[in-house]
């Protein structure tokens, strides 16, 4: 089965991408729903981060406290690491089991932090879901509720455009409405099949 990375920066429409492709018929394995899933209340990655971080990591009801988290990340890059040594082994085995229930031509792995993580030898193909950051910035803005500053330091955390689409083995440009984005991914899925 060909393993397809499917990355991109925060607000270039991965998400959106990885719909079209499981409209299409295609599985689709998704690593940032794979690492929430991880740190649900009493599951053993949670139990290790509130071990390594401290109890009040954790909200009232035994939750992760992402807001907490989200701000010990940003302001130590310490912190990032030793968050990320807890879930990323994790998140890529999971990617593994469920890919080894898969019985279709290929899969679409979801992964935003594929080049971030070093992981490009997990994948046999990267396809780079592209837009200007400038599109990007203003995509987030309309969806989340993230200040522009912190939008913006979101997007300098993460590998630079050029370093992306130079990875890339495919490139959709987003940059366009949602239809033409449907097609380059139609060409893709029989590509890919
Ligand atoms: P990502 O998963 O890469 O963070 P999303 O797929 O969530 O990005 O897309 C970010 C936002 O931009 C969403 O609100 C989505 O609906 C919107 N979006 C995606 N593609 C387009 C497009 N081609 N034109 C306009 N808006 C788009």
């Amino acid at each position: 089965m060909l393993k397809v990375g499917l990355t991109g920066g925060i607000g270039c429409g991965k998400s959106t991408a990885a719909d079209l492709f499981a409209e299409l018929g295609a599985p689709v394995i998704d690593a940032d729903l794979i690492s929430h899933e991880l740190v649900k209340p009493g599951a053993p990655a949670l139990l290790e981060i509130s071990r390594q971080f401290g109890p009040d990591i954790l909200t009232a009801d035994g939750a992760l406290d992402r807001d907490k988290m989200r701000e010990l990340v940003f302001s130590r890059p310490a912190c990032k690491k030793q968050l990320e040594a807890i879930l990323h082994p994790l998140v890529y085995t999971e990617m593994q089991r469920l890919m080894k229930i898969l019985d279709y031509p290929y899969v679409i792995l979801c992964i935003p932090l594929l080049l971030e993580t070093n992981m490009q030898h997990f994948v046999d193909r990267i396809l780079v879901i592209d837009c200007p950051v400038d599109e990007q910035i203003k995509r987030v803005k309309l969806r989340s509720r993230h200040s522009e500053e912190t939008i913006k330091a979101i997007v300098a955390s993460q590998v630079s455009r050029e370093q992306r689409l130079s990875a890339a083995d495919d490139i959709i440009d987003n940059s366009g409405d949602a239809t033409k984005l449907a097609e380059h991914i139609k060409k893709l899925h029989n590509l890919y099949l």
